[in-house]
């Protein structure tokens, strides 16, 4: 197996109503693939990470003066769903094909375009409804008869630490139990994986399993989510003449907001939910700089998978059998100064781990 590190990408949105409002000012600036970030009360001070990708997501056309960051012209430089989908969508893709597990994560505060990249909407599709349509439209156009295709879906949220089936109707209550194999590794037991034929079958399942999705509100956003999302489409490809079968997962993971708690301002249930919601982040965060550490060349790193159900179901593409993408996604805005700096930290770290995929290829049963 090859060691290949996580690839990141960074995007930054348009300003939305309520940074429009407060008149804000764009605080980064993207150049190939480094992106800068300037501290709005001492715009000396800015910092300069490097990605794989740096997408250039807002409206406005900005430009350096004295330090200062100013709004201008619309322009071209644009990012659209499509380039974001040409550049990591299409990769993972391409991987599936080959039969590696591939992974792409959204990171990123609420309100800063994790969903908007991951689903988008009717006039913008997002990258997983283009794997989705592209993965159906090369087995349509497969005309090797020897090559058989099986695309299974299924779709999850973990909320409060409980795992719920989002494309099952009978809620178990206290959730959906993860269990360990030796073989599979942890997986989620009763899950619905439900094999389709076409993609307007997948479209519809995701529609189902999105309005299923729990939503709270909070200060922050009037749809705000505290739950992860993990669609799971596994794509198996039997070779009927060589009784080879490859299969590989691809894992899609619309994660809650990075935001701490103390800015959205809830209380009570929402209080204890922001805490449960913490702990897969929390330890989602721990995991990627214990990974981080190991890439360096320290010794004997404990890395804490067990300690939480989102770490447990990504435990492959975090360090293991997985190629992985993240896309961390950042508002452009002054008044998000704090959490953007602190989602580019955490995209610096994921960038150092190093996985180790391999081929899923086996018998035919
Ligand atoms: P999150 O899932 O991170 O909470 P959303 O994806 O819901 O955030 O995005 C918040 C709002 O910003 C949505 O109305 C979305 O349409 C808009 N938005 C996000 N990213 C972009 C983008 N790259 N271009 C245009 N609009 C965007
Ligand atoms: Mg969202």
């Amino acid at each position: 197996a090859n060691k290949d590190s996580v690839k990141v990408a960074v995007r930054v949105r348009p300003f939305n109503k309520r940074e429009k409002d407060a008149s804000s000012r764009c605080i980064i600036f993207m150049n190939s693939n480094t992106t800068t970030i300037y501290d709005p009360r001492n715009p000396q001070n800015r910092k300069t990470f490097t990605f794989d990708y740096a997408y250039w997501s807002h409206s406005d056309f900005i430009k350096s003066k004295n330090g200062m960051l100013v709004p201008g012209e619309p322009n071209s430089r644009y990012a659209d769903q499509r380039k974001v989908y040409q550049d990591l969508g299409q990769g993972i893709l391409e991987n599936s094909w080959q039969g590696y597990n591939a992974t792409l994560l959204a990171y990123g505060q609420t309100g800063s375009g994790k969903s908007y990249s991951m689903i988008g909407n009717t006039v913008n599709q997002g990258i997983i409804p283009a794997i989705c349509e592209e993965l159906f439209k090369e087995i349509r156009e497969n005309r090797d008869s020897n090559r058989q295709h099986q695309v299974s879906f299924s779709m999850l949220e973990i909320y409060n630490e409980q795992v719920v089936d989002l494309l099952s109707k009978s809620k178990a209550p206290g959730g959906l139990k993860v269990r360990e194999d030796q073989q599979r590794g942890f997986y989620v037991e009763g899950l619905k994986s439900v094999p389709c034929e076409s993609y307007g079958q997948i479209e519809r399942l995701m529609e189902q399993g999105t309005r299923a999705r729990t939503t709270a509100s909070t200060n922050m956003n009037a749809c705000s989510s505290r739950s992860h999302m993990v669609i799971t489409i596994q794509l198996k490809q039997i070779c009927t003449k060589e009784n080879l079968t490859k299969q590989s997962n691809i894992n899609l993971v619309d994660l809650a907001g990075s935001e701490r708690q103390r800015s959205s301002g809830s209380e009570g249930d929402r209080l204890k939910e922001g805490t449960a919601v913490n702990l897969s982040l929390t330890t989602l965060g721990n995991v990627i700089s214990s990974l981080a550490d190991v890439a360096v060349g320290k010794k004997s790193v404990h890395i804490p998978y067990r300690d939480s159900v989102l770490t447990k179901l990504l435990q492959s593409a975090l360090g293991g059998n997985s190629r992985t993408v993240m896309i961390a996604t950042l508002s452009p805005a002054d008044i998000c100064y704090e959490e953007t700096l602190s989602t580019l930290r955490y995209a610096e770290r994921t960038k150092k781990i190093q996985n180790q995929a391999v081929i899923n290829e086996s018998p035919s049963e």
